[in-house]
This record gives structure tokens, C-alpha cells and sequence, in this order.
């Protein structure tokens, strides 16, 4: 299946000149869904390591992440906005592509030597899986794959990310 096909574009979201990647219309048919994961469980499966768990950040990352975990039979991490877990929590700043942001993580949820696979799903700036990264690893966790359904190629967030080895199942210039 191509999933490219199912992605609504919307020119001009949020703002003139933005060409968003609208991925709801890979959420809402359960076949288009299942293969959307099964997918993503196909371009993560040769990590040099197996993760122990997936980190994705509020909310879209929640869409893939989660389900990713549940068939990999591995546990999930949410990076929340501020103010959002009610635990004690280690937070991160970054830029979005439309502003700037902050995400918290639980300070346990993350364990020394944790081996994570982080996930999104897209890849804009990097600056939201850049943060992302950075949070797990000031816990001492590992990162051992990060994994976007989109990519967008040419606004360097690949370059940002180069460390990660970033992969995506669909790309755009
Ligand atoms: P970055 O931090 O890489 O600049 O932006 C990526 C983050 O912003 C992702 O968490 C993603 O949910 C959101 N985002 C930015 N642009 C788009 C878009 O065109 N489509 C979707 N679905 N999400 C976007």
C-alpha cells in the first residue's frame, strides 16, 4: 500500500506559505492504519539493538508510538507538554517550526542504560525529536533508533538529527 497516497495535504495550514502533512486519513480506515504500523514495525526491525521501549512526543507521536509499542511487545514512554504529568518531571526546551516549546518526561520513566526507540509522526526541523533525545539521554537513556512516518527532506531535519540515523516511511522535498 502506498501510504504517501492517503496523506491529505493542506496548503496554508496553519499559516500561508506552510504545506501541512495531514495524517488523520492514516488513523481513521483500520487497514490503512494497520499497514501504517506494520510499516513502521518493518523500517525499525534491523536496529543494531532492540529498544525496550518507545519515546514519543504529545500528541501525533502518541498515534504511532503506542501501537508500535504494543506490537513490539515493548513498553511506552509519553514526552508530554508542560504541565501536563503529575509526577515529578525533566524538561527540555525546543523550537517548533511555528514557535517554540518545552516537553517533560517523568523522571523515572527512563532508567540508565534504557535502550529507546524514539517516534513521531514527522520530521520537520528536527527540533521536536532533537528535544526529544536530549531528554531521554539527561536520564541516561540510550537512544537506538528514531522513526518518523514523514520526513520533510530539504529543511534540515536530517542534518539536525544525523546522530540518530532518523528514518522515515514517506518523504517530501
Ligand atoms: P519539527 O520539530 O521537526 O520542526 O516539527 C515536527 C513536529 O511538528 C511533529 O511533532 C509534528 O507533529 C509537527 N508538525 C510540523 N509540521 C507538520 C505537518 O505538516 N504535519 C503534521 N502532521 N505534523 C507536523
Amino acid at each position: 500500500m502506498d501510504l504517501k497516497e492517503k496523506v491529505r495535504i493542506i496548503d496554508g495550514f496553519p499559516f500561508a506559505g506552510i504545506s501541512f502533512k495531514d495524517i488523520t486519513p492514516l488513523l481513521s480506515d483500520p487497514d490503512v492504519y494497520m499497514e501504517t504500523v506494520n510499516q513502521l514495525e518493518k523500517l525499525v526491525q534491523n536496529l543494531d539493538e532492540k529498544p525496550d521501549i518507545i519515546v514519543a512526543p504529545e500528541s501525533r507521536g502518541f498515534f504511532f508510538g503506542i501501537p508500535l509499542a504494543f506490537k513490539m511487545g515493548i513498553g511506552f514512554v509519553p514526552a508530554r507538554k508542560p504541565g501536563k504529568l503529575p509526577c515529578e518531571v525533566v524538561s527540555q526546551e525546543y523550537t517548533l517550526e511555528y514557535g517554540t516549546n518545552a516537553i517533560e518526561m517523568h523522571k523515572d520513566a527512563v532508567g540508565p542504560g534504557t535502550k529507546v526507540l524514539i517516534i513521531d509522526d514527522l520530521i520537520a526541523t528536527g527540533g521536536t525529536l532533537l528535544a526529544t533525545a536530549q531528554l531521554v539521554e539527561k536520564m541516561g537513556g540510550r537512544i537506538v533508533g528514531m522513526a518518523a512516518v514523514i520526513e520533510l527532506t530539504d529543511i534540515g531535519g536530517h542534518e539536525k538529527l544525523k546522530k540518530y540515523n532518523p528514518i522515515a516511511l514517506i518523504s517530501y522535498p
